[in-house]
């Protein structure tokens, strides 16, 4: 009594099909499986042993050989209970089911025969879709996160009892489906940019970086509201396209943070502590998970307090922030998880905070100040474009009852400017002005001579490189565009050269 089933595993974000080989033979009874790494699969025995029970069912008193192949293929995860209970049941004749079938199976179990939600649903369907499977048996949670893929047929269940009935054709359960485009939709944040009282400058700064792409790093004393006006970035970014946000979906499914279980439609952001480690920034682990740059994804990373984060940390953002993509090698295997975010970082101008503060008195020297701003990565550096210096709240801007603009009437300008560049780039293969090269800034950022005039004056007084030289074009490019100007002009140019903090700008 032999049966066959395919349940599936994840390497990375890429699913592979799994082949469940039951054999029930004459013998003492033991219940073996082969053909794992994994100990959570170990467990997966006592699960399955008890959901067949608890389901009403006789677990068989045979030799039970279980075998998952391809043997090479590392198998992690509890997805695989519900396909190892059915060749089960099916071998010992409990349901009549043609293994020739399609199907994969996928499901926890728990002890009283329920199924259990799983991670990384999402990226499993999409990738046995591509491997043309028309079927795929699913726990019910993870219904709404499948959902939206078509082509392949969902079948949700709540236990494995529901599955038995359903093959042995005395339950009709219909397949699911819901498609639904989230950028249709408008506003998904319960947070809005017209909570932030005052601080025009860093608003005009995150729209500006939303814009172009640029990333932005915040220097300001502690109490000037950075935190709170970075969180909102995500607001004015264009919201997320459906393929944008199914990608953000699997590496949050993969991850086990899905929590509603349905696909994202906010932007993601992410702010990690700074005693994070390499491993929670890029990913990794003895079962792989995608890390902090992997979760900000078509979103913002934001690190707080730069200069507090370890310099072998922030290394190891040079290659997720250059490829868009982390690459992680194990035995056997490697496996990939996206990477393009924004990112915003903040820290105090000194070690006290209020360097350049009119209402308190900085107690660092300048031995002190110099070790603090020595603390920051160059490479990291080298990739901000936005330098901008923040002074606290005013008090007057506190007690205002005047809003300010919203997210979605700042998000307008944003998606026009964005439209601009996509279509100035369209043979370039880039997206934003951030992406520009330095033979793309000099075909698409000319200045007229009254602004190289202003350009030079800048650099004289600031002693500027030649490197932040393109940071300012790239920038005035973006300023233009929110303007809706061909031309970068005086004004574009003088606002960008705002953006280069002094202090920092001996460094970057
Ligand atoms: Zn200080």
């Amino acid at each position: 009594m032999y049966s066959k089933l395919n349940t599936c595993v994840l390497q990375g974000l890429k699913g592979n099909i799994v082949e469940v080989e039951t054999d029930l033979a004459r013998g003492m009874p033991v219940f073996n499986i082969v053909g794992l790494a994994d100990t959570a699969i170990k467990e997966s025995k006592e699960r399955v042993r008890a959901a067949i029970k608890n389901s009403g069912y006789d677990f068989p008193l045979s030799r039970i050989t279980i075998n998952l192949a391809p043997a090479n293929l590392r198998k992690e995860g509890s997805q695989m209970d519900l396909a190892i209970a059915m060749g089960i049941l099916i071998s010992n004749g409990v349901v009549d089911y043609n293994t020739s079938q399609d199907t994969v199976f996928l499901g926890e179990l728990s002890l009283d025969g329920k199924v259990n939600s799983i991670d990384g649903a999402l990226p499993m369907i999409i990738s046995l879709r591509e491997l043309n499977i028309s079927k795929c048996i699913i726990p019910y949670d993870n219904r709404e996160e499948c959902g939206v893929i078509t082509d392949i047929e969902i079948i949700p269940v709540k236990s494995l009892k529901e599955v038995v009935d359903y093959l042995n054709k005395d339950l009709i359960i219909n397949p699911f489906t819901r498609v639904e485009n989230p950028s249709q939709k408008e506003n998904y944040y319960d947070i809005d940019f017209s909570d932030i009282k005052g601080q025009e400058g860093l608003k005009r700064a995150l729209e500006v970086a939303a814009a172009g792409g640029h990333n932005l790093l915040i220097t300001g004393p502690p109490g000037s509201g950075k935190t709170m006006a970075v969180r909102r970035l995500p607001t004015i970014l264009p919201n997320l396209t459906l393929e944008e946000s199914i990608e953000v979906t699997k590496i949050y499914s993969v991850a086990g943070l899905l929590k509603k279980k349905e696909l994202i439609k906010e932007r993601p952001f992410r702010a990690p502590h700074h005693t994070s480690s390499s491993i929670s920034l890029i990913g990794g682990g003895r079962i792989p998970r995608p890390g902090e740059v992997s979760l900000a994804h078509n979103g913002v990373l934001f690190l707080d307090e730069l200069p507090e984060f370890k310099k072998t940390t922030l290394e190891v953002l040079r290659q997720p922030m250059e490829d868009g993509e982390v690459n992680i090698s194990r035995i056997n295997a490697s496996l990939s998880y996206p990477s393009e975010f924004m990112l915003v970082a903040s820290m105090n101008p000194c070690p006290c905070g209020y360097l350049g503060d009119p209402l308190h008195e900085c107690k660092c020297s300048q031995r002190d100040i110099q070790r603090y701003l020595g603390k920051i990565s160059h490479p990291l550096l080298d990739r901000i474009d936005i330098h901008l210096e923040v002074q606290p709240v005013k008090y007057d801007d506190l007690k205002t009852e005047i809003n300010g603009e919203s997210s979605s009437q700042i998000r307008d300008r944003v998606k026009r400017a964005r439209e601009i560049q996509l279509d100035r780039f369209r043979r370039d293969k880039i997206y934003t002005n951030a992406q520009m090269s330095n033979k793309l800034i000099k075909k698409y950022c000319n200045l007229s001579p009254s602004s190289e005039k202003i350009m030079a004056q800048g650099f004289k007084k600031y002693k500027f490189s030649a490197r932040t030289y393109n940071k300012i074009l790239r920038v005035s490019r973006t300023i233009a565009d929110l303007a809706g100007e061909r031309d970068i002009t005086d004004s574009h140019v003088l606002e960008a050269l705002r953006y280069r903090s002094l202090n920092i700008n001996q460094w970057g």
